[in-house]
């Protein structure tokens, strides 16, 4: 039988800051429908990994290549329309914009009003606290309930892609825990999820795949049960 044909491809990128190289030559593959974590220490080119694939941060060389389709000449706006979402570190939220505007531009790119009207249904099925607060001005709402709107935004533009980056920062465990059951519910839903997390317990965890950088560089993947038991992953990562 045939290889069934990966969700999203990195093939030999690399990117800069002016001169300075953030990634070198990096390779990865997420199968379609899988849970995928980068871990490393600060610095290492997570961030960048993901601002390449949304293509807020433009590539010096390689190729990116998604649902079968090269998209790193795409421009952010339509990667957005190709189904990838990322949910930068610090949310990306607008916080003078109540919930209800917040939410609807997440579906900015799409003119699906039927399926856009379902899908926010099922927004607030996942997320009730959004419902609640639908008028409220994004920036009043805790840390947590701006997590939850920048992922209901995200899925109001109909991801097969979600680019999370750093999910937990900030937040209380408890309010981390239903952040990562949130994250759970959707890669059940089929979603692909492409998560950055300094807490590499949680992230291994949750997910399938797992990719270790260090210096721009790959340094260590597999299947994120195998990292969890890798002596050097648990030394650097994972408190030993
Ligand atoms: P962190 O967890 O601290 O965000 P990271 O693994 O996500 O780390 P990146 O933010 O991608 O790493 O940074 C990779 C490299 O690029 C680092 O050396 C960093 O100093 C550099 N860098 C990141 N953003 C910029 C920027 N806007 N201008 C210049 N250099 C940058």
């Amino acid at each position: 039988m045939a290889e069934p044909s990966p969700l999203l491809e990195l093939r030999q990128i690399s990117a800069h800051y002016d001169r300075i190289p953030a990634l070198r030559s990096l390779d990865l593959t997420l199968d379609k429908g899988a849970t995928g974590c980068l871990i490393g220490a600060n610095g290492a080119g997570k961030t960048t990994a993901l601002s390449t694939i949304a293509g807020t941060h433009a590539l010096t060389s390689g190729e990116i290549h998604f649902a079968g389709e090269r998209i790193d000449t795409l421009s952010a706006d339509r990667r957005v329309s190709r189904g990838i979402a990322l949910i930068p570190e610090g949310r990306g939220i607008f916080a003078r914009l109540t919930v209800d505007e917040n939410l609807r531009l997440g579906a900015y790119s799409r003119s699906d009003r039927g399926a856009i009207a379902a899908d926010r249904e099922h927004v607030f099925t996942l997320l009730p606290r959004l419902h609640d607060r639908l008028h409220q001005v994004a920036g009043t709402l805790s840390g947590g309930e701006q997590q939850m709107l920048a992922i209901g935004r995200a899925l109001l533009s109909k991801p097969t892609l979600l680019l999370l980056d750093e999910p937990s920062m900030g937040l209380a465990p408890l309010i981390v825990e239903r952040i990562y059951a949130l994250i759970r519910t959707i890669a059940a839903e089929g979603i692909g999820i492409l998560l950055v997390e300094q807490n590499a317990h949680l992230a291994l965890e949750v997910a399938d795949q797992a990719w270790v950088m260090e210096s721009g560089r790959i340094t260590l993947n597999g299947a994120a049960a195998e990292l969890r038991k890798d002596p050097r992953v648990r030394s650097a990562y994972l408190g030993g």
